[in-house]
């Protein structure tokens, strides 16, 4: 790791959307691990926590938001109706983005809770969510283009994809998307959401380094450069839990 004296490669700022809100299930770790790695590989981590009220920074570099009740969602559906050109622009302009559950399904078309109340979505995602009385809640694997990814899904939202709109992973163990079609999440350009909490970037850090890398270059255009960090005691972690459920 570096050390903390050594001249830093850039500042790379990190936005956290409504992380009082919606941020359950250890989801501001994905924030912190993001934070933690960029400084270990040598860039200067700007950390900035979105609240409702507030316009959204449009000099965002990489963007993270979490899991949430229902509740939550409803009470960022203002904030985020008023943001909602920004945000789209900087997806469009091909600043990374990781959304997890309940911020995923906000970032798709709308949100169907299970009382039937529509809260509509931003459209960056082409995918559709209805919640259900039965919730999918467990352990899951997913096979995705940074290999094995692992976390822990709780929703009772059931997600489809519009065709065209590609997934995150196929999903090795759990229920992914919909418990039906294997898929799990989506992604478009440098936009991802993902139903895997966990927090799912310290458990697979090689999916973190790819947004690190993706937002370097997006904010810096240069590069990335890594630096050494010792994953060890994650990689291990994973392997047995891959092994575990899905071997
Ligand atoms: N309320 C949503 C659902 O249950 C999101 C849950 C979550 O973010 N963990 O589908």
């Amino acid at each position: 790791m570096s050390s903390s004296n050594t001249k830093s490669k850039g500042q790379i700022k990190v936005v956290h959307i409504y992380p009082r809100e919606m941020s359950i299930y250890g989801d501001l770790g994905n924030t912190r691990c993001l934070a933690s790695r960029l400084r270990w590989h040598g860039y200067e981590p700007l950390v900035h926590q979105h609240h409702p009220g507030n316009d959204f920074p449009t000099d965002a570099h990489l963007v993270l938001g979490g899991g949430g009740q229902d509740s939550g969602q409803a009470r960022v559906e203002d904030d985020l109706a008023h943001n909602a050109d920004v945000l789209r622009a900087l997806a469009a302009g091909g600043t990374p983005m990781l959304m997890i559950c309940g911020m995923y399904q906000l970032f798709g078309n709308a949100f169907i809770t299970v009382e039937g109340e529509r809260l509509p979505g931003m459209g960056i995602l082409d995918v559709t969510t209805q919640g259900n009385a039965k919730r999918m809640v467990g352990p899951v694997v997913l096979q995705t283009a940074y290999g094995d990814v692992i976390g822990y899904e709780n929703h009772s939202g059931s997600t489809q994809l519009a065709p065209g709109q590609q997934p995150f992973g196929t999903v090795k163990s759990g229920m992914g998307n919909n418990g039906t079609d294997k898929t799990e999440g989506a992604v478009t350009g440098n936009v991802f959401g993902s139903y895997l909490h966990g927090p799912v970037l310290p458990a697979n850090p090689s999916f973190a380094d790819a947004l690190i890398k993706l937002a370097v270059e997006h904010a810096l255009g240069e590069p990335f450069v890594s630096g050494r960090i010792d994953d060890e005691i994650a990689d291990q972690a994973r392997t047995r839990q891959v092994r575990r459920l899905a071997g």
